[in-house]
């Protein structure tokens, strides 16, 4: 003859619980999640409390199982978790214990839940232990406290506008929440859809987790673990696992921080680069996680765009578990994470450059794209990413690659520029009148060959506060002009001195004649050169492309 006694809700819990059950089909799944996610915060609270070695009633195995019974049409959570006594059940099942969500209702008119405004709730805040309701017409939780000397006890309702509260015998310590499943909801009694719902959300959950009587996480946290614990093996599989993909993880990074943002990670730069092949563009490949709950698969948002090739899996306690798209763009959270993250992969990447060159140069020979787009789109970390860049230059064999800093490493104290030559392929670069004078200098010159490579140099500008300089520029002149006066002062008779002066401009006019409207100017060089002329650039070279392509020319 347990009492039983009848609770109201809540205004705004009988608000949401009306939105909950009319107005949300399309994510109802989530309920699955919601409901693992309060098991795992409640195993984790006990944990603690076991770790911390305080008086708990409880030795049981922390795990979650879940049932489903087709004939009953139930759907039961039990976890082995801290429980709720009485008062505890009563303020956090009976309010919304969600203040974004409580806020947002209570400023709602009666009456004028939408779709849309119960979208947002449920993506904005979260309706937790009451998404239950979207599957189900009549929920029982059996729950007894993990203090020791507790009573059990049996919460139930319809969901309509009250639920009832009795002490119960015989519950364990922990949680069981029964879900009396709703006609048009029955695809949740199917095991298989439970599976593939938990392994969606919930994989990585730190406990077990059974649908009858079968485990169905099956990976582990490994961003949890201690780093070097992790083998190579399970860095491959984990890979596999986040990039749905076959090849494996060319470089890894564990990376762990406390402060000032919570971050457990583990991040991968694959060995294939779809993209190059000619696939579609490559989504964003990292999940991110709040104490190993999804919040969102592939977040676009949490890595810059030129990122969108790394894999892996970023949690941080410090994201709420409910997080919408707008709120993934734009959250304050979301932005410092953002800007932690992408310098730590930049750094990740220099230090993997530093560590092994070779094993460097094959990914950016692979790579080397999306740090070129990195240089060009990402305005606040471009010096950073521009010292990922690697050239062809005219010190090294052809396919042999250097970096920015190590040609500034080389440039003699005099020399004010960094030289650089787009062409098509290394030998047209290296029989070109343009760098000829470069090469009888014995100035070092970069040779670029790749499309994009004269945007990045058009957009860096400079590195190391050396500017840099295409050698077919008008500027390079000057440069030019200066090594040959020095060398006309070293011996008395410059070599090129062949025609006077008045030959000179006598030719001088006859090309101008000659040439028509296809030249601006005709100059007579100051310097040494085998070619009797060359034709040097007015606009940018990159105008110059701009230029041909508005005339319809393709190259
Ligand atoms: P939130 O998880 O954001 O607090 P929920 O609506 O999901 O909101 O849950 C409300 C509260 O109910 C939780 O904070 C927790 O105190 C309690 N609760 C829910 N499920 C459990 C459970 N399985 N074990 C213990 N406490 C729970
Ligand atoms: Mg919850």
């Amino acid at each position: 003859d347990a009492e039983v006694e009848k609770h109201e809700f809540k205004a705004e819990t009988k608000k949401l619980l009306h939105i909950v059950a009319h107005s949300l089909y399309s994510q109802r799944e989530v309920f699955v999640r919601e409901l693992i996610s309060n098991s795992s915060d409640a195993l984790e609270k006990l944990r603690h409390l076991q770790a911390t070695s305080q008086d708990v009633s409880s030795d049981a195995q922390l795990e979650i199982s879940i049932s489903v019974d087709k004939d009953a049409k139930t759907i039961t959570f039990y976890d082995s978790g801290i429980g709720m006594t009485a008062e505890e059940l009563k303020d956090n099942l009976g309010t919304i214990a969600r203040s974004g969500s409580k806020a947002y209702i209570e400023k709602m008119q009666d009456g004028a839940e939408t779709k849309d405004m119960a979208n947002t709730i449920v993506g904005q805040f979260g309706v937790g232990f009451y998404s239950a309701f979207m599957v189900g017409d009549k929920i029982t939780v059996y729950t007894r406290s993990a203090t020791p000397g507790s009573t059990g006890y049996c919460w139930e309702s319809d969901g309509l506008g009250s639920y009832t509260l009795a002490k119960a015998e015989d519950v364990p310590v922990g949680t069981k929440i029964v879900i009396n499943v709703k006609d048009d909801a029955k695809e949740f009694l199917e095991k298989e859809k439970l599976d593939e719902i938990i392994k969606k959300y919930s994989n990585f959950v730190g406990f077990p987790i059974s649908v009858n009587g079968e485990k169905v996480n099956t990976v582990d946290a490994l961003w949890t673990k201690d780093k070097n614990s992790i083998t190579d093996e399970e860095h491959d599989d984990f890979y596999q696992f986040v990039s749905n993909a076959w090849d494996k993880p060319m470089y890894n990074l564990v990376y762990k921080a406390d402060g000032p943002i919570s971050i457990r990670s583990i991040l991968y730069a694959p060995t294939r680069n779809p993209e190059a092949v000619g696939f579609e563009r490559v989504k964003p490949g990292v999940s991110l996680y709040s104490r190993k709950v999804l919040i969102m698969p592939n977040a676009p948002g949490l890595l810059p765009e030129w990122l969108r090739f790394i894999k892996g899996v970023v949690d941080s306690e410090d994201l709420p578990l409910n997080l919408s798209r707008e709120l993934l763009q734009s959250g304050p959270v979301i932005l410092r994470l953002k800007s932690i993250i992408t310098s730590r992969i930049i750094k990740w990447l220099q230090e993997e450059a530093n560590r092994d060159a070779t094993k460097y140069d094959e990914f950016y020979k692979t790579f080397g794209s999306f740090i070129k787009e990195g240089t060009c789109q990402d305005a606040v970390n471009q010096k950073e990413i521009s010292k990922l860049l690697r050239f062809e230059t005219s010190s090294k064999e052809a396919g042999q690659l250097i970096s920015l800093d190590e040609y500034v490493e080389r440039m003699p104290s005099d020399q004010e520029h960094i030289y650089y030559f787009c062409t098509p392929n290394r030998q047209l670069g290296s029989e070109s009148p343009y760098y000829e004078p470069f090469k009888q200098h014995g100035a070092e010159v970069l040779f670029l060959h790749h499309g994009l490579d004269e945007f990045v140099m058009g957009r860096l500008h400079e590195f190391k506060g050396k500017r840099l300089m295409s050698v077919d520029s008008k500027e390079a002149n000057a440069v030019l002009e200066k090594w040959n006066k020095a060398a006309q002062a070293e011996s008395a008779e410059g070599t090129n001195a062949s025609l006077t002066a008045e030959q000179s401009s006598e030719l001088t006019a006859w090309l101008l004649t000659n040439m028509g409207s296809n030249v601006k100017e005709v100059k007579v060089a100051e310097r040494y050169m085998t070619y009797p002329a060359i034709v040097t650039d007015f606009e940018s070279p990159s105008v110059r492309r701009m230029m041909k392509m508005m005339a319809g020319d393709s190259e």
